[in-house]
């Protein structure tokens, strides 16, 4: 529908942003030594096939295949349907600039406290990160609502006010 999000008033978003800005201009050389390779920090990438552009915080080119690092501004560090689209995404956004394959990702949860998790990139993350895109796609050409449970994820939306979802189930 076009509406903006004004991510720039929310306070996560804000603090997200901070994290991501420190390690993409401090110890900008470090790599995990159980990596390797060359980092790569900050990418915008755009796959004109998928119809889908994205930002990756950063990425180690080990010479055989490409490692996806996530920062998360969080203390809960769980891998979430949510963050697996994202991987897979990020991934197949990288397999096509790069040619090269990205078989796994790290994700470090960094708030008060810091966990990384690793997970496997394999063709069914992929395939179920292609179907919630197509199906986020046909939600943005027809305009109509997807079925949806009101969760946690509410409490933290830019759109819970006008939401049919959100507005009953946050009130404000
Ligand atoms: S408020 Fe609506 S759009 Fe936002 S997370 Fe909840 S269901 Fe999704």
């Amino acid at each position: 529908m076009g509406l903006r999000q004004y991510e720039e008033k929310r306070g996560t978003v804000l603090a997200g942003k901070d994290l991501h800005r420190r390690h993409e201009t401090e110890n900008k050389s470090y790599v995990p030594t159980d990596i390797g390779g060359k980092k790569i920090i900050g990418l915008y990438l755009y796959s004109q096939k998928l119809g889908l552009s994205g930002r990756i915080d950063e990425v180690i080119d080990n010479g055989v295949e490409l490692v996806l690092i996530e920062w998360k501004y969080s203390d809960h560090a769980t891998i979430s349907d949510t963050l697996r689209v994202q991987l897979g995404l990020l991934s197949l956004l990288l397999e096509e600039n790069f040619k090269k394959p990205v078989t796994h990702a790290r994700v470090i949860f960094a708030k008060n406290t810091r966990k990384s998790m690793d997970v496997q990139l394999d063709t069914s993350t992929k395939d179920f990160a292609l179907k919630i895109l197509h199906q986020v796609k046909e939600t943005v050409m027809s305009g109509t609502e997807p079925q949806e449970l009101p969760d946690g994820r509410c409490l933290d939306c830019c759109f819970r006010k006008i939401c049919s979802v959100g507005s009953i189930y946050v009130a404000e």
